[in-house]
């Protein structure tokens, strides 16, 4: 079995107040997650729905309010002891912006040095030395030695990504998770990045979860497209057939509402987006029903469960249940 990372039942509420009365945001509901050795797994879903909140709770930097998360089928409950510091060498993450990840006043050497001594205590200093010109190297950063003695402000952001990619290398990980790690970057050096993610998926066998709101992006940079929608998982299955024949309704509202440069715009109607609801009060019922051009009434009071959609995926919408006709 290929399965390195799964989360079951995965959820978090934030408290919050709100005058006097104690509330919670309900930030993520119940998330069921696969991340598989040589395989990449898009998380896409627009702004506030709970995407870094997932990455976080998977990093462990959040505790959840219900769920498990288990590496390798062992359930990672502490946040504490040996176990769990085992946990976060397997499970790295990368950040959205290279520059506030990495510290401004340490060279490469020394944040690459820290990072594999954390993790790899008692390499003697040859070693050391070759494995620093081995993360560059890994990175497409070379020769090293133009890059060991330069601050994070004397790199181009592309190639301070490829920094933090090279420290998260550090610690000898099996799971990546990347958080939007583009997204801050120039339109023309993030396919360059993504590739290097993609390579270092297949070589080093790694299991990568890559956070984006752009779902183009993950149709050609992903195995496996899951897409959220206010907390919870709306539909996931293989990245070519959700990115080319959505089936959620919101699923196609997200694709009808991308700029795709393979389709001229006019041939399609481009449905008003809405707003994402409240994540303190949501929606009863589907969380989507109040934006979903085909919402029943059913879907005002029941939450749909995952239900087998077209090509083998998951789709968590009444219009797949082929049980209660409406
Ligand atoms: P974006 O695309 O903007 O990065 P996202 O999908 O990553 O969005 P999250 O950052 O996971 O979304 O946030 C999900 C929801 O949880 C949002 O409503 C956010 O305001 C809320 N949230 C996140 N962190 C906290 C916190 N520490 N306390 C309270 N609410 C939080
Ligand atoms: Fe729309 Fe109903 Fe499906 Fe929700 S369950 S997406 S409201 S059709
Ligand atoms: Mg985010």
């Amino acid at each position: 079995d290929r399965v390195v990372l799964s989360a079951r039942g995965l959820t978090k509420h934030f408290p919050v107040r709100k005058g006097l009365r104690r509330k919670a945001v309900r930030a993520v509901e119940s998330v069921d997650l696969t991340l598989r050795r040589g395989s990449v797994v898009a998380l896409v879903g627009e702004s506030g729905s709970g995407k870094s909140t997932v990455a976080r709770l998977l990093a462990m930097l959040h505790p959840a309010t219900a769920g498990e998360v288990r590496l390798r089928g062992e359930p990672v409950s502490a946040r504490f002891g040996r176990r769990f510091r085992a946990y976060c060498r397997q499970v790295q993450m990368i950040f959205q912006d290279p520059f506030a990840s990495l510290n401004p006043v340490h060279t490469v050497r020394y944040i690459l040095t820290r990072s594999l001594r954390i993790h790899h205590a008692g390499l003697s200093t040859p070693e050391l030395t070759a494995r620093l010109a081995g993360l560059l190297e890994q990175v497409h950063l070379t020769p090293p030695e133009r890059y060991l003695d330069k601050f994070p402000h004397e790199l181009s952001g592309g190639q301070r990504q490829r920094v933090s990619i090279a420290r998260a290398l550090g610690a000898g990980p099996s799971v990546l998770l990347a958080d939007e790690p583009v997204s801050m970057l120039d339109v023309s050096i993030r396919l360059g990045v993504l590739n290097l993610l993609r390579e270092l998926t297949t070589e080093l066998d790694l299991a990568v979860l890559y956070i984006t709101h752009d779902i183009a992006s993950a149709r050609y940079f992903a195995d496996t497209t899951v897409v959220m929608y206010a907390g919870e998982i709306v539909e996931s299955g293989d990245s070519e057939a959700v990115t080319q024949d959505p089936a959620h309704p919101y699923t196609r509202l997200l694709i009808a509402s991308a700029p795709d440069p393979d389709r001229p715009g006019g041939d399609r109607e481009i449905p008003a987006r809405g707003e994402p609801p409240s994540l303190i009060t949501p929606p009863p019922g589907c969380r989507f029903h109040p934006r979903c051009p085909q919402a029943m009434e059913r879907c005002r009071t029941q939450a749909p469960p995952a239900l087998p959609g077209p090509g083998g995926r998951a789709v968590a919408c009444w219009l797949y249940d082929t049980e209660a006709p409406e």
